[in-house]
């Protein structure tokens, strides 16, 4: 009950809930100035050197990847998706979805990450993370969901970031022989290391995200994003719900491709959502729809 006033007070007030919490235009800002190419301020060739260990690395040992080298990697993959998408325009849904996402992540066990969120201008119904805090849902998905049902995405999401999920993927592709190619394939003069390198890392990080996490990832992210979710004062039936519009979702529509492709199938989550949660988060439901549009032209 003190959570959801909480999120009432936050909602309302439209304020950071804590004084870890950024201006999220900055930090939007500050997203684009630190991966879009062509806006950093460090040359590119001072980076790449790292790029290219934190790749060998990865291959090695997952256990030798502390923070810092997650979130650089993170901050690697979060620029090929952004490479093949543009952010949505509209400010104050970026400021909004930010908001909403580091609320939501403070309540996880990895607050003190450099969370940010973002809406890529994309018809689709998608959402995607990146290791180290990088959160990403399309326009598409944001325009047909409400408040409770983008926040049980997010902490979805957040999930995977928390449990290093794409960092496990990314271990196992390259275990299964996949990194070792791309670097053979790095025997070049240095001065052709920029191109080789970054292709390795899109090479990687596309292939992630066409593929998609293990089906026990996304299980493991259902379950304790439900959880995580309901502990930030949102309703726990925001993830089911969602997962009812992609069943009813045509299969061969363009839209939902991707999410059904790269995800279990919609009844499967939700039967390992229905045998996991039971009746337990029941007294936690049933609390008003809450519209994204209403929310925004509340500020
Ligand atoms: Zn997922």
């Amino acid at each position: 009950m003190k959570k959801q006033l909480c999120v009432l007070a936050w909602a309302a007030a439209g304020l950071w809930p804590c004084a870890q919490a950024q201006d999220p235009a900055r930090a939007l800002g500050e997203l684009l100035r630190q991966i879009k190419p062509g806006t950093q301020s460090a040359p590119a060739t001072t980076r790449l050197p790292a790029a290219n260990e934190l790749l060998q690395l990865l291959s090695e040992s997952l256990e030798r990847v502390d923070q810092p080298k997650e979130i650089e990697i993170g901050r690697q993959l979060a620029a090929v998706l952004l490479g093949s998408k543009l952010l949505h325009r509209d400010l104050a849904l970026q400021t909004y979805v930010n908001r909403l996402g580091r609320w939501i992540s403070l309540q996880s066990s990895r607050p003190q990450l450099p969370w940010t969120f973002a809406v890529l201008d994309d018809p689709g119904f998608n959402a995607f993370a990146a290791p180290g805090g990088y959160v990403f849902v399309t326009q598409g998905l944001v325009q047909r969901v409400d408040e409770a049902e983008l926040a049980g995405i997010l902490a979805q999401e957040i999930t995977h970031v928390t449990a290093r999920h794409h960092l496990q993927a990314l271990a196992a592709k390259a275990r299964s022989g996949m990194l070792t190619r791309l670097l053979a394939a790095q025997v070049r003069p240095n001065n052709a290391a920029a191109a080789t390198i970054s292709a390795q890392v899109l090479a990687l990080g596309r292939d992630l995200y066409a593929s998609g996490l293990g089906q026990a990832d996304e299980f493991e992210a259902d379950r304790e994003g439900v959880t995580l979710a309901a502990r930030a004062g949102f309703d726990p039936y925001g993830l089911p719900s969602v997962l009812q519009q992609l069943r009813a979702a045509a299969p061969d529509n363009p839209l939902f491709t991707l999410t059904l492709g790269t995800h279990p199938p919609p009844q499967q989550r939700l039967d390992q959502l229905e045998a996991a949660m039971g009746s337990r988060l029941d007294a936690l439901s049933g609390q008003a729809s809450v519209a994204i549009a209403q929310r925004l032209r509340m500020h």
